[in-house]
């Protein structure tokens, strides 16, 4: 059985997944209205991957005969200065996720509830990558800073990206 803490603290990260891609949905519009469709296709794949990650802490709670509740949150951030600002507060914000994964970790290993730590262990190894991702473009974005034909390169490289569930334990 998992401890009321425990269950608040998924719920609340339920809550920061669909928030994740409604935050990234909306970084989709910003770049169809700044003329950068490939860039609005990877925000929707990453949409996409946001909620796959809040329904997997919500099977988890109800597999485990506890009851996943949905929250509501603040409208996510609408506008950027480019779409470097964009990404730059992506990465800030997949540091934050981060920082609640190690804290949803910190309490399930208090507790020793090692079905909840074998769950995080995917969620870290996760959010290394969405960090290195989000990292990656960034740092391409800085280098090609005011070449339009690199923008526009790598637009069309982020038109690619497709949504494919990942492959869990
Ligand atoms: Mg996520």
């Amino acid at each position: 059985m998992l401890s009321k803490k425990l269950i608040d603290e998924i719920n609340e990260q339920i809550k920061y997944e669909f928030f994740s891609a409604h935050l990234y949905l909306s970084m989709a519009s910003f770049a169809a209205n700044n003329d950068l469709p490939g860039f609005e296709n990877w925000f929707i794949v990453q949409a996409d991957e946001e909620r796959f990650h809040a329904m997997k802490f919500y099977h988890f709670l109800n597999s485990r005969a506890e009851k996943a509740v949905l929250k509501g949150f603040d409208d996510p951030k609408e506008n950027y200065d480019d779409i470097i600002d964009a990404f730059a507060y992506s990465l800030e914000h997949e540091k934050f996720v981060s920082s609640r994964i190690y804290h949803l970790m910190d309490i399930a290993q208090e507790e020793k509830e090692y079905a909840t730590i074998s769950l995080l262990n995917w969620f870290v190894d996760e959010q290394v990558e969405e960090e290195d991702n989000f990292g990656r473009i960034l740092s391409q974005l800085k280098k090609i800073s005011g070449n339009e034909d690199g923008l526009f390169r790598l637009d069309r490289e982020l038109a690619t990206r497709v949504f494919v569930p990942p492959v869990t334990p």
